[in-house]
């Protein structure tokens, strides 16, 4: 295959795991409740999270944190799909994207707002903000 002029994209399985991205829900919430778990678990120590709180008049108080800053680091990443795993909230999926460049160091870090643009928005239940639990 000639890439990049042929690109991979319509042969890529089902199940490829490519670059993690952070999804918002279909009223434009952003999912991740800045647990840390994925920050927690992921092997090369790609992920860096600075929670903030939520606003005790917020309608979503309950929820008590959101990710005030999100990064990833793409060149420390592994696309090992824990952070997939334990996420409680399905706020953070491999997408299909593999063609991740950058000219510095500082362009491989994927912050909050580039996560958000390559993850859009996930539709199903989001445990922490289903109102029924
Ligand atoms: S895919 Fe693996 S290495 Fe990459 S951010 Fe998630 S847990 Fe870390
Ligand atoms: S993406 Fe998921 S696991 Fe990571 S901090 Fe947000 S809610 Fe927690």
């Amino acid at each position: 295959m000639e890439y990049p002029e042929e690109k991979w994209d319509p042969q890529l399985p089902e199940h490829y795991r490519g670059a993690p991205a952070l999804v918002k829900d279909e009223s434009g919430r952003v999912r991740c409740v800045a647990c840390q778990l994925c920050e927690f678990i992921c092997p090369p120590r790609a992920i860096k999270i600075e929670p903030g709180e939520i606003s005790a008049k917020d309608r979503f108080s309950k929820v008590e944190k959101y990710p005030r800053e999100f990064d990833i680091d793409m060149i420390r990443c592994i696309f090992c799909g824990m952070c997939e795993e334990v996420c409680p909230e399905q706020a953070i999926f491999l997408r299909k994207d593999y063609a991740i460049t950058g000219l510095t160091r500082a362009e491989m870090v994927h912050n909050k707002e580039k996560l958000l643009e390559i993850g859009g928005v996930m539709h199903g239940v989001v445990l922490k903000w289903n109102e029924k639990k």
